[in-house]
């Protein structure tokens, strides 16, 4: 779904590259909102651009690594065209700052994650001086809250779905995150602004809402609204069918969001992702989570027991400094236990800027490796078996585009956030009722039977 139209003269193109979560996504979205605004228009590819945006993410095991070699593919078009305006926006640029310019002295500019409001008039000022003066913003503003929601230039496959910032930052400290530091404090954007903006989403057929925030469900605006009271109000609005919310943190997981969750099916989802992390009290408490095993399986159960249909998702680090065999062996009980429908695990690797470095990486390398390996094992058949329940089922899917393996057939989204794979006439942002007639860990396979939209 394209921003409103500018009224600017030409400027000239634009490219964006985004690693990392939907936050990183949709900030991306912001970014081309706004240069769009000044009269930019979107580069088909970055040897096309005038102005190379980098919106990195520090979250993967040299990040700024990766980001360093792929500036080293664009310093070769700057130095084809020397006007050509670079920028590092993103999690990276607030962790590294002025550091990017010693190793890449050919970018032009660095932009922190909460400081992206300012975008239109660096690119303006710099894109003005014969002898431009680099610049670093990494101060913690409210820019990236504040963003102006007509403008956010929304680049997905269709405009059924689209996600919308409630809160920024963290307030949390767990020891292996960097978050808190490149994306400060939380701050909470009023829930009539927000409204305002899922209202006209819905007005331009957005049917499928996803909240975002680091610590979602942290969320409480000036007026002491709550996710809670937000969950109510958004799903009144006439048009939204689907409301999801991540990420949320297990600790502020609350009983009137809870509640919120089970008064308003169906337009809330029944899934939630809820990252545990480790299924040992003792290694939460070196990961500083603020929650204790036994806490987390109790939401869990507070969920079921009011969401009897509800599925989960989870983030799991194997191998974090102190973890025993034993601790380990706890996590593969838990994922027993919940039975998730989906897990993202990764094998501890200490990040620069975080308090984790402090504590001895003692797991070996391999421990770490084949810890992994068996978590991921177990996690494929407790998904294999939960997949094979949907077979025979009738389900309504939001199709999303082509399936990246097979551009012949279609993928989408069930409201338990299962992927299904189909044949068939439809395009993206439809829903479409399908019979579910074969099953893998990680998709189904659909059959159509007679359209919903
Ligand atoms: S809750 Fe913990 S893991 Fe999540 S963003 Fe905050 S500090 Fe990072």
């Amino acid at each position: 779904m394209a921003g409103n139209a500018s009224d600017k003269q030409p400027q000239g193109r634009y490219y964006i590259e985004t690693w990392g979560c939907q936050m990183n996504v949709h900030d991306s979205e912001k970014l081309a909102g706004s240069l769009h605004a000044e009269g930019y228009t979107k580069a088909e590819s970055a040897e096309d651009a005038d102005v190379i945006l980098l919106n990195t993410c520090s979250i993967r095991e040299k990040a700024a690594e990766k980001m360093f070699s792929d500036l080293g593919r664009i310093r070769a078009i700057k130095n084809r065209r020397p006007e050509l305006l670079i920028g590092v926006c993103g999690c990276v640029a607030q962790q590294e700052g002025e550091a990017i310019f010693r190793r890449a002295p050919y970018v032009d500019f660095v932009m922190g994650p909460r400081s992206t409001g300012s975008l239109p008039e660096t690119v303006r000022r710099l894109r003005g001086e014969t002898v431009r003066k680099r610049t670093v913003d990494t101060e913690y503003r409210r820019d990236s809250i504040e963003f102006p929601f007509d403008r956010i230039r929304r680049e997905g496959p269709h405009s059924a779905k689209a996600f919308v910032t409630i809160i920024e930052g963290c307030n949390h400290r767990c020891t292996y995150c960097i978050v808190p530091t490149t994306r400060g404090r939380e701050v909470y954007r009023p829930m009539d602004q927000v409204l305002a903006e899922v209202r006209s989403l819905a007005e331009r057929g957005t049917y499928e809402i996803e909240f975002l925030g680091q610590t979602v469900n942290a969320y409480r605006d000036p007026e002491g609204n709550t996710l809670a009271e937000l969950l109510h109000a958004a799903s009144e609005v006439e048009g939204i069918r689907r409301l999801r919310f991540t990420t949320s943190h297990p600790a502020q997981m609350t009983d009137a969001i809870m509640d919120a969750m089970a008064a308003c099916r169906p337009i809330v989802c029944p899934y939630l992702h809820l990252p545990v992390q480790s299924g040992s009290t003792e290694v939460l408490k070196a990961m500083r989570r603020g929650y204790t095993r036994e806490r987390y399986l109790e939401k869990i159960e507070a969920l079921r027991a009011r969401i009897p249909q509800i599925t989960f998702g989870t983030d799991i680090i194997v191998g974090f400094p102190t973890e025993t065999e034993e601790d380990f062996q706890q996590t593969l009980s838990l994922l027993r236990e919940v039975e998730y429908d989906s897990c993202y695990s990764f094998a501890y690797s200490p990040r620069p800027g975080t308090a984790s470095l402090e504590l001895v990486d003692n797991v070996p390398q391999e421990e770490k490796a084949e810890r992994l390996a068996r978590l991921q094992a177990l996690q494929k058949s407790i998904q294999e078996r939960r997949q094979r329940r949907w077979i025979g089922r009738e389900v309504e899917v939001l199709v999303e585009g082509p399936s990246k393996t097979n551009a012949e057939r279609w993928t989408g989204r069930t409201p338990e956030n299962r992927v299904v794979i189909f044949d068939g006439e439809t395009a993206p942002g439809r829903l479409e009722r399908l019979e579910i007639v074969e099953s893998t860990p990680f998709s189904l396979r659909g059959r159509q039977v007679t359209p919903v939209s």
